[in-house]
């Protein structure tokens, strides 16, 4: 048997950061959302234990670990039944982008392994482990638009009315979310212990006004990630200049997204910024979380 799950990327429309906690986790108080970019997870429980990692032409797979420390295979370990266990991955959220894609392709095991055990184990427990693998994958199973605090993994579902069109482009070489916390610890020695709250945001989702958002997108990481690589201000003037009613770092970068008017507007956009970007997407959100996309009886069961 195997089962298939699709997780989607996520982009933080407001990420507030505080002061480093005593543990070193930055107090973070941000809104995600899931856009239409997503990775397969498959579980299969025939075969040896085994992983493979495979990407849409245009993304680059090659950061990602295909041993013990992929965070699918530590999935698995969550709530260890059956096996052994074959992983199948095919990516298409961009690789240590910002976009929460190894937090994507966690959450997806998790639930493509509860589902093809028939655990049926309750969304608290999901949660639960889905925290214990890492900050965004609780929200890498809810989906949608939600407001995480603590580190980002206590996840709560907030009113959007908007459906929103982003242009994404990724960068081709990642950038290290733990660099930009410590480059943004450099530049705020004095970061207040609470993160700045998204009040005038979540006023903007509820209207469903692309401009109002637009105006309300906050991302306290996008200085420290825009001194570390600068072309990132460029990309993002450049894509104000085409049309886009706003540009940003996506949570750490250096994958920068645009908030565009409409479906024509992203258009344009997606055309002005593949003159100079080899890599240029388009995405809708928010769209849901992980979800079982396909169960199959394995070749062999079927004899
Ligand atoms: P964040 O969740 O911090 O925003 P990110 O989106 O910037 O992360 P990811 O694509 O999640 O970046 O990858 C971060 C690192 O996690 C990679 O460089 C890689 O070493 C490791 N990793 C582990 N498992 C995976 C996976 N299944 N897919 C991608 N990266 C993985």
């Amino acid at each position: 048997m195997s089962t298939t799950v699709r997780a989607a990327a996520k982009i933080n429309l407001h990420l507030g950061v505080g002061a480093p906690r005593e543990d070193g986790f930055h107090p973070l108080d941000t809104v995600y959302q899931a856009i239409s970019l997503y990775d397969d997870v498959t579980v299969s429980d025939a075969g040896a234990e085994s992983l493979s990692v495979a990407g849409t032409p245009q993304i680059d797979v090659t950061g990602v670990p295909t041993d013990a420390s992929n965070i699918a295979v530590r999935a698995l370990a969550e709530a260890p039944c059956g096996g052994p266990h074959h992983v199948q991955i095919t990516k298409q959220i961009p690789v240590a982008g910002g976009m929460a894609g190894g937090s994507a392709d966690g959450a997806a095991a998790l639930l493509a392994h509860d589902r093809l055990h028939d655990l049926g184990q309750p969304d608290d427990v999901l949660l639960a482990q889905a925290a214990r693998l890492g900050s965004d994958v609780p929200f890498s199973l809810v989906g949608g638009t939600a407001r995480g605090r603590g580190r980002g993994e206590v996840v709560e579902p907030i009113v959007d009315h908007g459906t929103w069109w982003w242009v994404v482009v990724p960068a081709a070489v990642g950038l290290s979310t733990p660099e930009v916390y410590r480059h943004f610890d450099r530049l705020h020695p004095d970061a207040p212990a609470q993160p700045a709250e998204p009040t005038e945001l979540l006023a903007a989702l509820a209207s469903g006004e692309p401009v109002r958002l637009a105006r309300a997108l906050h991302n306290d990481l996008q200085e420290p990630a825009i001194d570390l690589r600068p072309e990132l201000g460029d990309l993002i003037a450049l894509g104000e200049a085409e049309g886009a009613l706003r540009g940003m770092v996506s949570g750490s970068g250096p994958t920068c997204v645009f908030l565009c008017d409409s479906q024509p507007g992203s258009i344009e956009v997606v055309t002005a910024l593949s003159a100079s970007y080899d890599v240029v997407l388009s995405a809708i959100g928010p769209v849901a979380g992980a979800h079982v996309v396909s169960t199959r009886e394995a070749e062999w069961d079927l004899r």
